[in-house]
């Protein structure tokens, strides 16, 4: 039996039907048919080879889908897949529920063949129920996009907290709203004026297209991919505030001492979210009606909106269906 799938052969080549042999269902194992696919950034820094040569490669890790086979989930039963499809269960970080440190964390679709695909099989502890109230176009992007915005959220801040999101597109669309839910006031950085009727829909009490007040947030998310002024972010921190990046900038963040040292502020980075994490984020998702803006397209298609993500023109983010 083979699963058919799109890959690229080498890096920046164009997406191609690729069939493959699956590796045998294991006993841990749960097969799914890929009802959707969202399309996160991290598929394009793969398909391009930026994060190194795993060619051929089948992008594709905010996966929904039922499954099909394997002896956790009933049959028909709709899961979520996000990035990470294993670690070794018995470390450390494993058995404190904080998989995602795990040194033999597995991914989705890097060394693995991910999403864009009719059929998946992934260790089912990195598969998830996803609840009724989700529709599955809008709740995919939630498995990657969703988690790497709501992690940070949940371990630096709380109902009060002011909260600030550099960036409003895939992630950032998300951090919004989630910030939102968990009652934070929420102020949406852009340089796209026109963003901003979209950004106060998703959450945002307040929209800034210059710089930020000094002293004014507890919490910044950068999800934009680029590396800002630390200086001016660090000093818009209140003291104890955490700056979080989550965008996978390729400059390095030059932070003056001063900034860090005085008010006691920290500089940190989060990347998605472990099982129990994720759960709790879908249920947060399904509570408060957080749902990503989607542009569904057929699997078919899947070269044309992976470009479509390149170059940033997703609004705010393309979701493939079989
Ligand atoms: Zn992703
Ligand atoms: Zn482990």
């Amino acid at each position: 039996m083979a699963f058919h799938a799109y890959a690229a052969k080498k890096a920046k080549a164009h997406l191609k039907p690729f069939d493959y042999e699956p590796k045998p269902l294991g006993e841990h194992d749960v097969e799914i048919a890929i009802t959707h696919c969202g399309v996160c950034h991290s598929d394009v820094h793969l398909v391009d080879g930026d994060w190194g040569d795993h060619f051929p490669v089948v992008p594709g890790h905010e996966i929904i889908g039922t499954v099909v086979a394997g002896r956790k989930f009933k049959k028909s039963e709709r899961v979520g897949v996000g990035w990470q499809c294993n670690s070794c269960g018995e470390c450390e970080y494993c058995r404190a529920g904080e998989e995602v440190l795990c040194a033999a964390n597995a991914a989705t679709c890097q060394g693995n063949f991910g999403g864009f695909a009719d059929l998946i099989r992934v260790n089912e502890r990195f598969a998830f129920r996803i609840p009724d109230a989700l529709p599955s176009e809008t709740a995919a992007p939630l498995l990657c996009g969703g988690v790497t915005v709501y992690t940070p959220l949940r371990n630096f801040a709380s109902a009060g907290s002011r909260v600030g999101v550099i960036g409003i597109g895939g992630l950032g669309h998300l951090a919004l709203q989630f910030a939102k839910a968990l009652g934070c006031e929420v102020t949406a950085f852009s340089r796209s004026v026109d963003k901003e009727r979209e950004a106060r829909r998703f959450g945002a009490a307040h929209f800034v297209t210059g710089a930020p007040r000094k002293g004014s947030l507890d919490l910044i998310l950068n999800t934009a991919h680029a590396a800002p002024d630390m200086g001016v972010y660090l000093g818009a921190l209140r003291p104890k505030g955490v700056f979080c990046q989550l965008g996978a900038a390729p400059d390095p963040l030059s932070v003056p001492a001063f900034a860090l040292i005085v008010g006691s502020r920290t500089v940190t980075g989060s990347a998605i979210g472990s099982p129990a994490v994720i759960r709790e984020m879908l249920e947060v998702a399904a509570r408060h009606g957080v749902a990503a803006k989607t542009e569904g397209v057929p699997m078919r298609e899947a070269d044309a909106a992976l470009d479509k993500t390149r170059k940033n023109a997703a609004r705010y983010r393309m979701v493939l269906a079989n």
